[in-house]
């Protein structure tokens, strides 16, 4: 049995919105992962079974990895129909807002969301989400936002109408949020649910291919050059750095996904308990962040980024040069040794 993680008034609250509205909008965060297109697409079967008239939107492209994912094609990319973005917005009843907590997640959309009159339901799990919408079911310590679209579903006494197309989706972003069930995945619930998943006849195995050895022959040279020639270890900090210029990423035709996962390679190696991913962007620096254990990765992007994240992964953007950043961060590691253990 499942626990009561989502507490029964915004079920009841949620659910009364659901009945109300017809034309709704679902919206992840910006550069798409796993775990926002499947708690996004995973939401999206079940309300076009649920008869609703959906659309999905997002700010910004996903990778090739995830394009297999049932609904794909049907997502509006804000960036590429500015438009159709808009208008959807607009004519929307009600906003579902997945896998992020803030209006600064999802770029360009914030404004348009943060004035439409739709009603608002948030479902997240990252920590101190934002007071912007009607329902907010923020739940930090469930692993994936997709794992929360199960239980939401679950709870609305609606389990029968999860078809397999929104299993499948669900799985995928438990899957990719947890590293395949590698971390933040001791719950024994979690296996309860997958366990429920496949008796929607999902194939697990074959999602693990589809995501995980399905990349391009550039991404894999990219990744041994990376190792090879730019990882960089502080012993006495437990911590590892990869970082990679636009140049770099030119030579190896770099594309969006490609290097997702990168960061926490490093962890691998013995000892190494912190490992950072900073790539150089067209007019930012992007930055990732990733521990093992209790190091607080949020706290260090917070104060030395301005980002956030979780505990054990993180990112945050620096707004100047690539050194700069390199510098900024190799300044900053000493004032956490004490964290570093
Ligand atoms: P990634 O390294 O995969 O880009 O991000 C890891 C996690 O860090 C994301 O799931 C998200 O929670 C968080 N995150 C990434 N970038 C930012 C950022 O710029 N600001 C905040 N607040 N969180 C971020
Ligand atoms: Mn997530």
């Amino acid at each position: 049995m499942l626990n009561k993680i989502i507490a029964e008034n915004f079920i009841q609250k949620a659910g009364k919105i659901l009945d109300e509205s017809d034309k709704i909008v679902i919206i992840s965060h910006v550069s798409p992962d796993g775990d926002a297109l499947g708690s996004s697409l995973g939401l999206y079967h079940f309300l076009l079974e649920l008869g609703k008239s959906v659309n999905v939107l997002v700010p910004n492209n996903f990778p090739d990895f995830l394009r297999w994912m049932k609904g794909a094609n049907d997502i509006t990319i804000g960036e590429r129909k500015e438009k159709l973005a808009k208008e959807l917005i607009e004519a929307a009843d009600l906003i579902f807002c997945l896998d992020f907590n803030t209006l600064k997640r999802i770029d360009h959309l914030g404004p348009l969301v943060e004035n439409s009159k739709a009603k608002k339901i948030m479902i997240d799990h990252h920590p101190d989400p934002d007071d912007f919408c009607d329902v907010t079911m923020s739940y930090p310590d469930i692993s994936s936002t997709s794992e929360l679209i199960f239980r939401f579903i679950c709870r609305m006494g609606m389990f029968d109408i999860m078809d397999k197309n929104a299993a499948e989706c669900i799985y995928t972003g438990m899957m990719t949020d947890t590293g395949a069930f590698t971390f933040n995945s001791n719950s024994p619930q979690i296996y309860y649910i997958i366990s429920e998943l496949l008796g929607k006849g999902i194939n697990k195995d074959e999602i693990y291919d589809k995501v995980y050895n399905n990349y391009s022959e550039c991404r894999i040279r990219l990744q041994g050059y990376v190792l090879f020639e730019k990882m960089k270890i502080y012993p006495e900090y437990k911590t590892a750095l990869i970082t990679l210029s636009s140049a770099e990423q030119e030579r190896f035709q770099w594309k969006k996904g490609d290097t997702e996962g990168f960061v926490n390679i490093p962890l691998s190696i013995e000892g190494i308990i912190f490992s950072v991913f900073i790539r150089e962007e067209k007019d930012m620096v992007r930055i990732s962040l990733r521990s093992k254990g209790t190091f607080p990765t949020n706290q260090f992007s917070s104060e030395v980024f301005g980002g956030g994240g979780h505990l054990n992964a993180s990112g945050g953007e620096f707004y100047g040069k690539l050194d700069n950043a390199i510098e900024l961060f190799e300044e900053a590691l000493p004032n956490y040794k004490q964290l570093l253990v």
